[in-house]
């Protein structure tokens, strides 16, 4: 990277005092801010409120011409222009919520060199008629936000993203940047080639957000225990609780209403003006708790959001970070915490299993929930984890994670793991967790007897442990690919498992989740 120039940076820090009233940039921003400003092409790879807008607002404001920034983000267009026009920055937006006349409009201020920042949806960016429009209006650079985009590798994959390529064949000499905040070494590769950046330099901020506290627990009765960990340490503050489906978004929040949280749902399947009201109200009030699907947050700059929750397991680790990571970004504490269980894990499994994507997609994608749920088993400090993931090196204890605060107990468990995989093969690799639990109890339910496991050698193995230590063995072993979930939530032993159960290797579990919740209690007082 190149050194610091006073010739654009002197420019900058007066433009960044003047305008946003900020006294310095952060991190990186002054390098990214200067290589653009010079004309140079960027890739920007920063965390979720890390500061990227800025990393193209400040340049296309140096620069001759407008900068056209490209973003899938079009609920949002609008307050991030009447954010810039509030600080006196000439913006404006094109895309589909816009009338015949509102487009001609802004395309005519484009043509008369009346605009600093242009905000285009890229599906309009790539018609015909805008790309004439480009040609004979001055353009300072193009920012492609959220550039992840551009691969079917990430979880958020548009396909009018990989049109972008025109940006590189038809303007070659307009400097181009791409930001994102999830990129994994795949994803990175398909952002070069689709903007042509392979010689660009890179610009990489740490992912670490040291006010975040990182919580991961056991689900038992996840409203209660929701509704427990906001009452004793977010009373009246501003949250999210992310939940898989519609259905559980709606019922939870009825249920934090009724308990006399204030607290909103939020969903794609809501209609549009409900789902806007409770995005204001979200970022107006101080202490609203949004009940939402992952289709809730996107792109929202709420600085003080003290927790984000996870009554269900996000996909992947990028999913984790990204939704975790709208908490806290004032930089004051806040938690992002989970809980999750068996059945959470047997689900996701099967729903990426049967989804229609390419296999080898799906292989990437039980890649990356691999990872998260090794997150979630982990016994070692999350941040050091989470920021492995992401290729950083990072040692722990941080000291704001709950295994630091709390370190579990990690026991040899292979023998249990191996009687568990012993009762779902002798049971032929098709029974779910419940009835595997009854095999080892040595329980002769009716299921049990009619299908003659009660004489089975593995029937009553187990019976020194209760049902909710089988069900934690059970669940770390389907965590941890020893099981896998199929048809019918039935649990089948791996090719993983084999070496297992032949004693090669030893297994080490968390026992913390193997205790009884009464003496789990009493040890932490
Ligand atoms: P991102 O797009 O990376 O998620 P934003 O660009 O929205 O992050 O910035 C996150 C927050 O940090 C915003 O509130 C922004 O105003 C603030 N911010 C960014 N850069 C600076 C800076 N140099 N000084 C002060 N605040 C900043
Ligand atoms: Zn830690």
């Amino acid at each position: 990277h190149a050194a610091p120039d006073p010739a654009v940076l002197t420019p900058a820090l007066d433009l960044l005092k003047r305008v946003w009233g900020y006294g310095a940039f952060r991190g990186v921003q002054a390098q990214i801010v200067q290589t653009v400003a010079q004309g140079g092409n960027a890739m920007v790879l920063m965390p979720t409120g890390g500061g990227k807008s800025l990393c193209y607002q400040v340049p296309s404001l140096l620069r001759p011409g407008v900068g056209i920034v490209v973003s899938p983000l079009i609920a949002l267009m609008k307050d991030q222009v009447d954010t810039l026009r509030g600080l006196g920055v000439r913006a404006a937006y094109l895309n589909s919520t816009l009338s015949l006349d509102g487009v001609r409009e802004v395309e005519a201020a484009l043509l008369a060199g009346e605009l600093d920042l242009l905000y285009v949806a890229p599906e309009r960016l790539l018609l015909p008629r805008t790309l004439d429009l480009l040609d004979r209006a001055p353009v300072a650079l193009f920012a492609v936000d959220e550039a992840h985009c551009v691969s079917q590798w990430g979880h958020d994959f548009r396909p009018e993203y990989q049109g972008l390529t025109v940006l590189p064949e038809r303007f070659p000499e307009v400097p181009r940047m791409a930001l994102t905040a999830t990129a994994d070494d795949r994803t990175r590769a398909d952002i070069l080639r689709v903007l042509d950046l392979g010689g660009a330099p890179q610009f990489v901020s740490s992912f670490d957000r040291p006010n975040i506290q990182y919580r991961v627990g056991q689900k038992d009765s996840p409203k209660t225990q929701l509704l427990d960990f906001i009452r004793a340490e977010h009373a009246g503050d501003a949250g999210i609780v992310y939940c898989l489906s519609r259905k559980s978004v709606e019922e939870t929040a009825r249920w934090l209403q009724a308990q006399g949280l204030d607290a909103v749902a939020y969903h794609a399947g809501l209609p549009p003006r409900e789902r806007t009201h409770a995005q204001d109200r979200f970022l107006n009030e101080e202490g609203l708790v949004v009940v939402a699907t992952v289709a809730f947050g996107m792109g929202i700059d709420k600085p003080n959001v003290r927790f984000v929750a996870h009554l269900d397991l996000p996909k992947s680790m990028e999913g984790y970070y990204q939704e975790t990571g709208r908490a806290g970004r004032d930089g004051l504490p806040s938690t992002a915490w989970m809980v999750y269980g068996l059945a959470d894990v047997v689900n996701v499994r099967r729903m990426l299993a049967s989804s229609d994507a390419p296999e080898e997609v799906k292989r990437v994608e039980a890649g990356k929930l691999d990872a998260l749920l090794t997150f979630c088993e982990t016994a070692a400090c999350r941040r050091e984890v989470l920021l492995a993931y992401f290729g950083e090196e990072y040692h722990g204890p941080c000291g704001n994670c709950d295994t630091c605060l709390n370190p579990p107990q990690v026991r040899d468990m292979t023998r249990e793991a191996q009687m568990a995989l012993s009762a779902a093969i002798r049971t032929g690799n098709r029974f779910g967790a419940a009835h595997l639990t009854d095999v080892l109890l040595g329980r002769a339910t009716e299921k049990v007897v009619s299908m003659n496991h009660h004489t089975l050698p593995t029937f009553g193995v187990g019976a020194a442990h209760d049902e909710k230590t089988w069900r934690g063995v059970l669940r770390q072993l389907v965590s941890l690919g020893f099981l896998a979930a199929g048809e019918h939530h039935g649990l089948s032993a791996t090719g993983k498992a084999r070496s297992l159960l032949k004693g090669e290797t030893t297994l080490t579990l968390r026992a913390d989740t193997l205790m009884p919740r009464a003496s789990r209690r009493a040890e932490k007082q």
